[in-house]
């Protein structure tokens, strides 16, 4: 069990002094994680789905013996539980919640109940922001485990924290983790706690006041003391904002793409330089720029966090340096999917806005020939006007509507459209120099021809391949 802290008074009882009764709403990935973890302590456990539970996690909670029900909720018996987990998707408005809410019944997220049943001494890394979660939850993930540590990698990412609890002892879990899990903490006290940035997004489940998605978000920092590590994004002006508004206890660790002697680390002359004190210690350290395998601004921030992340752990500098060349980030977001005549094609399928696809384009040194389109989600393309006439040499509009894209950029570049993925990428080759860059970064969701984002980028990262075949067997 973890060491307490000092508003511990103030907070109600623990979940493991509570009777035993639990019910778990919703079954997806965190329920059934909740549900295994509440079994294996010895809970009544009762899982409640008002959707369709698939056939699948049916499966499981039959092996794990659990109850439970869909389509609905029986409410009687939901109101006779001691603690309740409540699964991210549903919102606190939802009449249930108020009732339970109403009977004093603890309502709380799935990392909360995890948290309590982690095994002793056990650390936690817990990493939030609107864009970046994943990215920077692999590479610390990556750096801890360069460095022969026992760590798991959870959370919104994959296997919820309840799942890796239940089924195996380590000594740090890398976790990446939404708003609405930090909703329904009481006690969650990571070690480290990240905060990469905040710009509006699922607004509907905060009555539309941005003022409540930032102090959802901060609810990360709310039980850290000095002794632990908050590091944040000062580039961000709704966290910056935030920061200094508050009196955070925890030691606080601020990263920035500019050079600041406030900030603990930030970007000068291609390196990242890192400044500050832990453990009653004075630390620096420059790290090239070179030496790291994203790419992007904001990739720096992402790795910034993730190596203030490790060295407060005491993962050594060296360790640090080496993975970071080694590391591969998911797909679809600015990965690299093959060279065909010495030009590159980059998969940034991920990229749905057009923050991203700045972040994108500013990324790379060559001229690029970008590839853009699909559904428009209302953008501004202002934003990248002046990077799009200094690097883009062609545009190639993959999408069935692309009359925004063309209105906008028509005589700032040359534009060409298409709805086929394999001749937008021939296209992009017949434009292309040896040392340009083919980059799919749309901008756009992906439904008017594709399934989703990922078979967007599959798609991208196939025809590229095609076509590669293809030139090798004309040679
Ligand atoms: P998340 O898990 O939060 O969605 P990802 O790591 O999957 O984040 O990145 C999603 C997209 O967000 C990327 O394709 C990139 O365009 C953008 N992004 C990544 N990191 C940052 C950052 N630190 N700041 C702003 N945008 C970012």
């Amino acid at each position: 069990m973890r060491s307490d802290h000092s508003k511990e008074n103030t907070k109600p009882r623990r979940i493991s002094e509570l009777n035993k009764q639990l019910t778990i709403l919703g079954a997806g990935e965190s329920g059934i994680g909740a549900a295994q973890l509440g079994v294996k302590q010895g809970y009544d456990v009762f899982v409640s789905d008002a959707g369709q539970i698939s056939e699948d996690r049916k499966i499981l909670l039959e092996q794990y013996g659990v109850e439970f029900e869909e389509g609905g909720h029986e409410m009687a018996r939901i109101l006779k539980s001691d603690v309740v987990v409540k699964s991210p998707g549903i919102p606190d408005k939802a009449p249930l919640i108020k009732s339970l809410v109403a009977k004093s019944i603890p309502v709380i997220s799935e990392i909360e109940f995890a948290y309590e049943y982690l095994p002793k001494g056990a650390k936690v890394i817990a990493i939030t922001g609107t864009n970046g979660k994943t990215t920077t939850t692999l590479l610390t993930h990556h750096l801890l485990k360069s460095a022969g540590l026992n760590v798991a990698l959870g959370g919104n990412i994959g296997i919820s924290l309840a799942k890796l609890v239940a089924e195996e002892e380590h000594d740090y879990y890398v976790v990446e983790v939404s708003s609405f899990q930090l909703d329904g903490i009481v006690r969650f006290k990571p070690d480290v706690a990240v905060l990469l940035n905040i710009t509006p997004d699922h607004l509907d489940r905060y009555e539309y006041d941005f003022s409540k998605y930032v102090a959802s978000k901060f609810r990360i920092v709310e039980n850290l003391s000095h002794e632990e590590a908050f590091i944040y994004c000062a580039d961000s002006e709704p966290v910056n904002e935030e920061v200094a508004k508050r009196r955070i206890e925890a030691s606080l660790f601020a990263v920035s793409t500019t050079r600041d002697t406030r900030w603990n680390a930030y970007m000068e002359n291609d390196h990242l330089i890192f400044n500050y004190q832990w453990d009653d210690k004075n630390q620096h350290h420059a790290i090239p720029v070179s030496e790291i395998s994203l790419i992007g601004k904001h990739n720096m921030i992402n790795s910034m966090s993730a190596v203030l992340s490790a060295l407060t752990l005491n993962v050594p500098i060296e360790t640090v340096l080496k993975a970071l060349k080694s590391f591969v980030n998911a797909p679809h977001r600015l990965e690299p999917v093959g060279t065909i005549d010495g030009v590159k094609f980059i998969n940034d399928s991920k990229a749905t806005n057009v923050d991203s696809v700045y972040y994108a384009l500013d990324g790379h040194k060559s001229k690029i020939i970008w590839i853009a389109g699909g559904i428009d989600k209302g953008n501004e393309y202002g934003q990248i006007a002046e990077l799009v006439k200094k690097k883009v040499k062609s545009l190639i509009c993959l999408g069935v509507d692309n009359e925004k894209l063309t209105s906008f950029f028509g005589g700032m570049v040359d534009i060409n459209e298409t709805r086929h993925i394999s001749e937008a990428v021939q296209l992009a080759l017949s434009k292309a120099e040896k040392g340009d860059v083919v980059l799919l970064s749309p901008a756009c969701a992906s439904f008017d021809l594709f399934r989703n984002y990922e078979d967007r980028g599959d798609q991208f990262r196939a025809a590229v391949k095609d076509l590669k075949k293809l030139k090798k067997a004309q040679v």
